[in-house]
């Protein structure tokens, strides 16, 4: 019998960004030699203090369940720093759920705070999986475009006139995939402040808050004054190279937190126990956590300025980004032939110059592509030298 999807995942679409990167897997396992620009994941190894400290924990024999919401060691350690930048009161373990991987804080976060009927601003270009989460989650997300002129970052107004009085939440996501733009904390202040005015909801993902290129960028932690209507959500993966050990945390209200961890209860429990010990060796290490940082930074500071000067000289339309590893690059105009010219470029880039990137659709803006640069320098300087070359031929 053929399988139909049930009405839950009808509308699914797949992860364009994942697509792209098994695509240039299954060209390469063809024997095709592509340089692979658009994987989101840093190509540093995790840093060996973490790797040291997790075997310790796995020859102490850290194996078993752990509380739903995780170790609590790690969730103080959240905490504490949470409250380092924080300017209200203290933030305590109990409003920190750990969980595999950000994705699934956000998952919860989407879960627990829409539902049908309700409408989610989602600044666009936006990270392909928000819009799909609160699909799933049965509310509507609404793009809301930035314009150019501030590398497509998007303005209190901008909320505004995309606001209905179903208008329950915001996703923000600073520094931003796709585009790698940074709000500056008075951008913050305008949108916080819009957002309590009319009681809604953001939902801050940081993930690349340690990714930034003029010093770290700014928390929500530091602007809004309580948690009574913010979730922030953030992981291990991008900032310590450790995609694979998927942990993630959520910081919120109490009594959110204990819904997220009621519902978390009967999808998946805890995050890998031995994953969360080695989260926290990589926040409680402070020392080395700082040295580590600063070095991918540091590289991935020098791969954006030769990558940027390779494209501009080629006379491409690309957003400099201030953090995260992503170069946004303009594909040209749409037109009725060609309604998604991002997507045709890297279908084109990929198939005759065998370099891939995530065409701009998975983001909701269908005339750009997204070029990764966490990859080895030679291999970002040669996609980007194939993209000029593309371009004219
Ligand atoms: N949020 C953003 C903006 C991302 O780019 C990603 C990963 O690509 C995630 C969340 C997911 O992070 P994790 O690997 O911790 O689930």
């Amino acid at each position: 019998m053929r399988f139909v999807p049930s009405a839950n995942i009808a509308e699914l679409r797949e992860s364009a960004t994942i697509a792209v990167s098994a695509r240039a897997k299954a060209l390469r396992a063809a024997g095709r030699a592509v340089i692979d620009l658009g994987a989101g994941e840093p190509d540093f190894p995790t840093p060996q203090y973490v790797v040291d400290a997790t075997r310790r924990a796995l020859d102490a024999g850290s194996m078993r369940y752990t509380q739903v919401e995780g170790i609590l060691p790690l969730r103080q350690v959240i905490a504490d720093q949470a409250s380092e930048l924080h300017s209200g009161e203290r933030l305590g373990a109990h409003q920190v759920v750990v969980t595999a991987g950000t994705k699934q804080a956000l998952f919860n976060a989407c879960f627990a705070l829409f539902g049908a009927g309700d409408e989610v601003l989602v600044p666009t270009p936006g990270w392909t999986s928000y819009y799909e989460m609160l699909m799933l989650a049965r509310a509507t997300p609404v793009p809301v475009f930035g314009s150019l002129q501030r590398q497509l970052k998007i303005t209190p107004d901008d909320l505004l006139a995309a606001a209905t009085p179903r208008t329950r939440g915001v996703m923000l996501n600073s520094p931003c995939n796709p585009t790698g733009a940074v709000y500056t904390r008075s951008e913050l202040q305008a949108i916080v402040a819009v957002a309590a005015a009319r009681d809604w909801w953001i939902v801050s993902d940081e993930i690349y808050r340690a990714i930034a290129y003029e010093g770290e960028a700014t928390s929500l932690l530091s602007v809004a004054p309580d948690l009574e209507r913010l979730v922030i959500v953030n992981g291990v993966a991008k900032s310590f190279a450790m995609t694979g050990w998927r942990i993630g945390w959520s910081i919120s209200a109490p009594t959110l937190a204990w819904t997220m961890t009621a519902f978390q209860s009967h999808t998946t429990s805890n995050a890998a126990t031995l994953a969360q010990h080695a989260a926290l060796a990589a926040l409680s290490d402070r020392e080395s956590s700082k040295r580590a940082i600063d070095g991918m930074v540091c590289e991935l500071r020098g791969r954006r300025d030769a990558a940027l000067a390779v494209l501009r000289a080629g006379g491409v339309s690309v957003i400099e980004p201030r953090g995260a590893f992503y170069l946004y690059v303009h594909a040209g105009a749409a037109t009725s032939s060609d309604p998604a010219p991002g997507t045709s470029f890297a279908n084109r880039l990929l198939e005759e110059h065998e370099v891939a990137v995530v065409p701009g659709v998975a983001f909701h803006t269908p005339e750009w592509f997204r070029v990764s640069y966490a990859a080895p320098r030679e291999q970002v300087l040669e996609g980007v030298r194939r993209i000029v070359a593309a371009r004219i031929s």
